[in-house]
C-alpha cells in the first residue's frame, strides 16, 4: 500500500516537471473578443509592385495597418518602410532572408531576427515590438530568441489565404475574371471568420489581394469596426491573457 502511495507520489511529481517544463512562451494569436478593433498585417514586403497599391488603399480609407517586413527586402527598397512609417502604418520583423526558422540552430534563428530588427530601426528611426516567423513555423527556440530580441510573437486568427490564389502580378492587361473570382474567395474567407481582435494575414500579393482588401476594409468600417496597427490593437490586452 505504502508502495503504491509512494509511486503515484513519484509520477505525480515527474508530471509536474514535464508539465513546467512545456510551458512555453506563448504567441499571440488575437487581441481582445470584446473590442470592435481588428489589425490587418502584411507580410513579405516591401515589394514596390504589391506594397504600392496597398499603401494607396489603405491611405485612401484612411486605415493604419501593420508590416511584417524581411530584411533582405527593406535593404532593396528603403523608400517604401519610410512610406510606411509616415503613413502611421507599424513596421514588424519577418527575419532577414524569409527562412523556416524551426530548421535552423539557436544561433541562427537570433542572427535572423536581431539582424532585421538593427536593420529597420536603422533605417527608419522605429524600433521593434512584434515579429512573425516565416510560413508560421517556431518552435519553443524561436519564440525564446524573439523574446530576447524584446519582441512578441505575433501569429493571426484569420487566414484568408490570399498565397493560394492565383499568382497575378499588379497588371490591368490581365484576365479580370481570374482576378475578380481570386478576390471574391479572399474576401469571403476575411469576412466569414473576423470577429471583434482579430488579427488578419494578408501578403504584399498581387492584384487579387489589393482588390480584396478595398472590399474587405469598406465592408468591416460598414460594419462597425476598426482597423489598427497591432500596437493598439494590443494595448488594452495583458500579456498573460493573450494566448489562445
Ligand atoms: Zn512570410
Amino acid at each position: 500500500m505504502m508502495l503504491k502511495l509512494l509511486a503515484a507520489f513519484v509520477i505525480v511529481i515527474a508530471g509536474l516537471q514535464v508539465a513546467m517544463a512545456a510551458e512555453w512562451i506563448k504567441p499571440i494569436w488575437h487581441g481582445s473578443a470584446t473590442s470592435k478593433k481588428i489589425a490587418l498585417t502584411f507580410d513579405d514586403g516591401p515589394k514596390p509592385e504589391q506594397s504600392g497599391p496597398i499603401l494607396d488603399t489603405l491611405d485612401a480609407l484612411d486605415v493604419k495597418a501593420t508590416f511584417f517586413i524581411v530584411g533582405k527586402e527593406c535593404q532593396l527598397y528603403p523608400d517604401f518602410l519610410n512610406r510606411m512609417v509616415r503613413s502611421g502604418h507599424e513596421l514588424a520583423n519577418h527575419t532577414y532572408t524569409h527562412t523556416r526558422l524551426d530548421s535552423l540552430e539557436a544561433d541562427a534563428i537570433g542572427v535572423e531576427i536581431v539582424s532585421t530588427n538593427q536593420l529597420i530601426e536603422a533605417l527608419t528611426g522605429k524600433k521593434m515590438r512584434y515579429f512573425r516567423p516565416p510560413g508560421g513555423r517556431f518552435n519553443r527556440i524561436v519564440l525564446e530568441k524573439a523574446q530576447e530580441a524584446g519582441l512578441e510573437t505575433v501569429l493571426w486568427d484569420v487566414n484568408p489565404g490570399d498565397y493560394t490564389q492565383k499568382k497575378a502580378p499588379v497588371d490591368l492587361t490581365e484576365d479580370q475574371s481570374i482576378t475578380n473570382r481570386s478576390s471574391k474567395l479572399i474576401y469571403e474567407a476575411v469576412l466569414r471568420n473576423i470577429r471583434g481582435g482579430s488579427i488578419v494575414l494578408f501578403h504584399n500579393g498581387g492584384i487579387q489581394t489589393v482588390k480584396a482588401v478595398w472590399d474587405v476594409i469598406v465592408e468591416l468600417q460598414r460594419q462597425g469596426y476598426q482597423m489598427v496597427t497591432l500596437s493598439e490593437l494590443l494595448s488594452d490586452m495583458p500579456t498573460v491573457t493573450r494566448a489562445r
